[in-house]
């Protein structure tokens, strides 16, 4: 497969195109960032990398982030963090209070805001020192040492974040939050505002194509059965209230960031990031979600 000859033919045909959409500014910091940035880079099993456009900027990887805590949390849990969050698709926007309330502070799973606060509750629990302790986790699955939060951005979610308080207050009361809020909260917006390239990005998500191993560095991280698991999640519920669209349009595992990021993974062959900060009105990246649906289709290939 000429990944590279498709990328670039991407490249070239979305040159004629306007994407729609807009940049998120709930949280005031990701508004300062250009409209226009587009990158998208394909790491492979086998060894090739590719790239397009501004595949080596950083930018802020958001709830991509959820994934990567999904899978400390579970090192440390095993199978019982699925007592305090469920695995169904929520069909609801990322930050929505209303299923909560009816469901008893249990959050219909790890990768929208409710669930991955739950997540960070654990890691507050666990790790003696939450911020650093996870950004080295992260590091060691990039491979990257420079790998770092953006502490503007975490602030600036911090002093906006009136709807992720209300989410974890409400879980609290619930029973479903042991930590102080406040100190839940400080993590789950650092580890929100991580950045990264395209490349970087794809590079810490070979993993979960490579079942779970570090590649080239002969080091599982997770178990199989447990990749698996991470990949049906991200399949499932990997998008807000729009998974069934992404796996009808990519057909991939993936998961997106309102920073306007979105990785996926073909078990057993590659693992791709793209960014394109235009928001649709679901909180995916427009340009994002149509370059990965191209990808699928003139490759011809998908785990469908
Ligand atoms: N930090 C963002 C929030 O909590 C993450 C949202 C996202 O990327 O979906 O609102």
């Amino acid at each position: 497969m000429n990944y590279q000859e498709i990328l670039d033919e991407i490249g070239h045909e979305f040159k004629a195109v306007q994407f729609e959409g807009k940049v998120a500014s709930y949280i005031p910091e990701l508004a300062n960032v250009s409209p226009d940035k587009f990158g998208m880079h394909i790491c492979c099993l086998k060894g090739g990398n590719y790239s397009l456009g501004n595949a080596r900027e950083s930018f802020s990887i958001q709830s991509i982030s959820k994934v990567l805590s999904l899978t400390l949390a579970h090192l440390y849990e095993g199978d019982k963090i699925w007592k305090r969050v469920d695995v169904e698709p929520s069909g609801d926007p990322f930050n929505s209070l209303v299923q909560l309330e009816f469901e008893n502070g249990i959050p219909r799973n790890p990768l929208i805001n409710a669930g991955a606060l739950v997540i960070s509750d654990i890691l507050v629990s666990h790790l003696s020192n939450p911020k650093q302790d996870y950004l080295d986790f992260v590091r060691k699955l990039a491979g990257d040492a420079t790998v770092d939060f953006n502490l503007k951005v975490a602030a600036s979610e911090k002093e906006w974040g009136f709807r992720n308080s209300a989410l974890i207050n409400l879980m609290k009361s619930f029973g479903n939050i042991q930590n102080d809020v406040e100190e839940v909260l400080d993590f789950y917006f650092h580890k929100c505002s991580i950045e990264m390239s395209c490349a970087t990005l794809a590079r810490t998500f070979l993993l979960f194509a490579n079942h779970g191993q570090l590649l080239g560095r002969g080091e599982a991280v997770i178990p199989k059965s447990q990749t698996k698991r991470i990949n049906a999640i991200m399949q499932t519920c990997g998008f807000y209230d729009e998974a069934g669209e992404f796996s009808f349009r990519v057909g991939l595992p993936g998961k997106s960031g309102v920073g306007g990021g979105i990785v996926a993974v073909h078990p057993g062959a590659y693992s791709v990031a793209v960014w394109s900060p235009k928001l649709n009105p679901k909180g995916n990246s427009s340009q994002g979600m149509a370059a990965l649906e191209a990808l699928t289709t003139k490759s011809g290939l998908s785990i469908f």
